[in-house]
């Protein structure tokens, strides 16, 4: 089988390209490195270096005719996409639209989403379900909620099949300390350098952690299964700021020191996505709790592989 990956040289992307030539892929990755990295790029992996908003990341996908398009490549930064609103919907929107159209031209069997949380916005639900209205605050919830409207319009069009995934907030090896969701990274590094944590707000606001091998594994699962619908990729349980500050204390086996600033504007106080779809129709479910995605990323930060 033959695999397109775009974004296979950022945080996410790089784990699921080793994944799929693990499991005897041949796989393309479409990247124009702005945030991701050639060193994380598997050196089995075909790489070829362009923007996915560009006429020859179309002419590649038509020419290699992949089986699957796990398209990941994306401004994921939430503020930037406040600051820069054009270049997020040109790369999230645009870029999207022209992934879809040479996917299509490929006769691609199946076309794989990134998806977000940010979709949602701000909602006071406890545990949102994939059938919550979709109300983004921020650019980037709204571009790719923008996108995924695109992949089902193009489905209903051309019949591509295809698989949205919304991930919750992602954390391993690998993630640059910045970014959506990229909380644990900036600890970690933080950590490393003896530097004090700072924490928005009381530290009582909760995420929903999930590793990135967890994310890795729903996007094998949805090459089977998930046809044309949408999935929470996430823990369905939520660990606060304080909590996790608690588990680094235990891990690192000597107190973190932080400091309490005032809350940050626009913060999503409680975020947490349901994810018995996933685990009745994708048939995946997470396999990693905190402490031990913790301990993971810990340990890779100190590693040789991680850069200072
Ligand atoms: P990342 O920034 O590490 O990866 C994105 C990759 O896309 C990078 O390698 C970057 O160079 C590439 N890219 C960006 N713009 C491009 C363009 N115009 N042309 C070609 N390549 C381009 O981010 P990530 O955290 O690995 O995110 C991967 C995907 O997962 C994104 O679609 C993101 O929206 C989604 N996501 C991430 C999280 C998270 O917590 N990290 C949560 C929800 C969804």
């Amino acid at each position: 089988m033959k695999a397109i990956v775009t974004g296979g040289a950022g945080f996410i992307g790089s784990h699921l390209v080793e994944e799929l030539i693990n499991r005897g892929f041949e796989v393309h990755v479409l990247d124009n490195l702005i945030s991701g990295q050639l060193e994380n790029i598997h050196p089995s992996a075909i790489f070829h270096k362009e923007d996915i908003r560009g006429t020859k990341a179309k002419e590649i996908i038509i020419k290699e005719k992949p089986d699957i398009v796990f398209h990941l490549a994306a401004q994921a930064d939430v503020g930037k996409s406040i600051n820069d609103p054009n270049y997020d919907a040109s790369v999230n929107i645009n870029g999207t639209i022209n992934i879809l159209e040479a996917s299509h031209k490929a006769g691609v069997k199946k076309f794989i989403f990134a998806s977000t949380s940010a979709v949602y916005g701000d909602l006071e639900t406890n545990l949102l379900s994939e059938s919550e209205v979709t109300i983004p605050i921020s650019y980037y919830g709204l571009s790719k909620l923008s996108a995924e409207s695109y992949i089902r319009i193009f489905h209903n069009l051309f019949k591509i099949p295809y698989t949205i995934l919304r991930y919750g907030n992602v954390y391993g090896p690998r993630q640059l300390p910045k970014g959506e969701g990229g909380v644990i990274a900036v600890f970690l590094n933080r950590i490393k350098r003896n530097a004090l944590l700072t924490v928005y707000g009381d530290g009582e606001q909760t995420r929903d952690f999930i590793y990135v091998k967890d994310i890795v594994l729903a996007n094998i699962a949805a090459i089977e299964r998930g046809d044309n619908k949408i999935f929470n990729i996430s823990t369905s349980s939520t660990t606060s700021i304080n909590q996790l500050i608690s588990y680094l204390d235990k891990i690192h086996d000597s107190p973190i020191n932080y400091v309490l600033l005032d809350p940050k504007k626009g913060d999503i106080k409680h975020s947490c996505l349901s994810n018995q779809y996933a685990f009745r129709s994708l048939q995946w479910q997470p396999t990693y709790d905190i402490l031990k995605g913790l301990k993971e990323s810990y340990a890779y930060i100190y590693s040789e592989e991680s850069k200072p």
